[in-house]
């Protein structure tokens, strides 16, 4: 486990300067003491009492989307829906370097390597910044933006990111869009602060029972509509845990240590495995794959910037 992050402390890096605006209206930010201002609409975004920059909206904001309608059921035909298997041309060695354990190595095989060094990602709802170190490996200028969290470097919200157009190469969003009020609003500006051809990793409830307000948990094809309506390409949407161990874990059983969750479900586990081998010899179409969507927990997704 990594180290606690630390708010980001003023004055602010230029590089970070660079990319910021006004979440109300996309203005320059300029420092001011320790606070920023918005040279267009003179906001003033002071620091929170752990010395965060506070760029979470001051005000409403209206917020309007065009959805594309009359698609159909069509589309789906260049995801990846399996379980994700580890690239076998990974662009960045993480070996050596103590990682969460939500960061599989089939996972971290896929993470992309900074074009240039330094160049900026963000870490969209990054909770403490533990995703600092494997970010940084990669060689990238880590942003780590949370709505409400005393160690996150930076605080926002989701749904009005603080940053000007096409600003990072990568974006990670880990566990965080079933925590999203409006999620086609923060995947449209995950979209908008991204490259042309930039990367969007992340993960999102499906199974896992109602969390820390979780909103909209998202089925794989929930997950690849919405991306696709927010402009990206998706590449890969893979079952993540089973929903029995979720649901045991958070819901059944919360608090039992894992193992014996494990000993708990054991007796349904096998039942349901044995079922579902069986009916794969007697039903065309329950094949292992469609087992592992229809009971996952989560979705780990892997999108590209599609200009
Ligand atoms: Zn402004």
């Amino acid at each position: 486990m990594q180290s606690p992050d630390r708010p980001q402390t003023f004055p602010l890096p230029a590089d970070l300067l660079a990319i910021l605006a006004c979440p109300a209206c996309a203005g320059s930010l300029g420092e001011n003491g320790e606070a920023l201002r918005c040279a267009q609409c003179g906001v003033e975004y002071q620091t929170t009492k752990s010395g965060q920059p506070d760029l979470r909206l001051r005000a409403e904001k209206q917020a309007t989307i065009t959805f594309t309608l009359g698609e159909g059921f069509g589309g789906t035909e260049s995801v990846d829906w399996q379980p994700l298997r580890a690239n076998p041309h990974p662009a960045v060695d993480f070996s050596a370097l103590t990682v969460p354990n939500h960061f599989t190595p089939e996972l971290l095989s896929h993470f992309p390597k900074a074009p240039t060094p330094g160049a900026p990602m963000l870490d969209l709802g990054c909770g403490t910044g533990l995703h600092r170190a494997v970010c940084e490996r990669a060689g990238f200028f880590y942003v780590g933006l949370d709505y409400d969290n005393p160690q996150a470097p930076l605080l926002g919200d989701a749904h009005a990111l603080p940053f000007r157009d096409g600003s990072f190469d990568f974006i990670i969003s880990i566990a965080v869009l079933e925590h999203i009020r409006h999620p086609a609003v923060m995947l449209r500006e995950a979209h908008r602060v991204l490259r042309p051809g930039g990367m969007l990793i992340g993960s999102v409830s499906f199974q896992e029972p109602f969390h820390e307000i979780s909103y909209q948990h998202h089925s794989h094809m929930g997950v690849w509509s919405a991306l696709r309506q927010a402009g990206f390409e998706v590449l890969h949407v893979a079952p993540g845990w089973d929903g029995l161990t979720a649901q045991a874990r958070m819901a059944l059983l919360p608090g039992w240590p894992a193992a014996a969750v494990r000993v708990a479900t054991a007796p349904l586990w096998l039942l349901h495995r044995a079922w579902w081998w069986l009916l794969g010899k007697l039903r065309p179409g329950w094949e292992e794959l469609r087992r592992r969507q229809i009971a996952a927990g989560a979705f780990t997704f892997i999108a590209r910037h599609r200009s």
